[in-house]
């Protein structure tokens, strides 16, 4: 069996609307993913199908095709004495379960001995506008197909 999925790996930068600076891949070391997996979210997916390596191009992705809206349920006033420490200040994070797929929380507020944890996506409700390179195309491997994502620099080591 052939096969024309592709592994495409590019360099970003992420701002949000305003112009502020969210993320950026690291200088020689582009992010790499599976065509079609997944891996990254599909408004910026899309395009980066579009694009040939060497191209560079500026994606505007709105927050339903990133990382979707905020959802208002996912936000929750707890006891701070069910948290596993007393010591708790705005923004710090914790895992919503002993699994690795467990939501991450953050901590948005502290009133006396409550406090507000948000289970949402840091970036969810936000339109993003990324900066993006194609810095190499290629074909899958066998085994990148088989496990779902890309392998090698950039992509996911075992
Ligand atoms: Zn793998």
């Amino acid at each position: 069996m052939t096969t024309n999925t592709r592994v495409i790996e590019f360099n970003y930068i992420l701002h949000d609307t305003l112009g502020e600076m969210i993320d950026q891949s690291e200088a020689g070391a582009p992010l790499a993913f599976l065509e079609g997996s997944g891996q990254i979210i599909p408004g910026l997916e899309s395009v980066l199908l579009t694009m040939a390596k060497g191209d560079k191009r500026e994606v505007h992705v709105k927050a339903e095709d990133a990382y979707g809206d905020r959802d208002e349920t996912l936000v929750a006033n707890v006891p701070l004495a069910e948290l596993p420490t007393d010591q708790v200040k705005v923004g710090d994070m914790f895992r919503g379960g002993p699994e690795e797929e467990d939501p991450v929380m953050v901590v948005t507020a502290v009133q006396g001995d409550h406090v507000t944890l948000d289970a949402n996506h840091p970036l969810a409700g936000k339109d993003l506008v990324f900066k993006v390179e194609i810095t190499e195309i290629r074909t899958a491997t066998k085994d990148e197909l088989a496990h779902g994502h890309a392998h090698g620099a950039g992509g996911h080591h075992h």
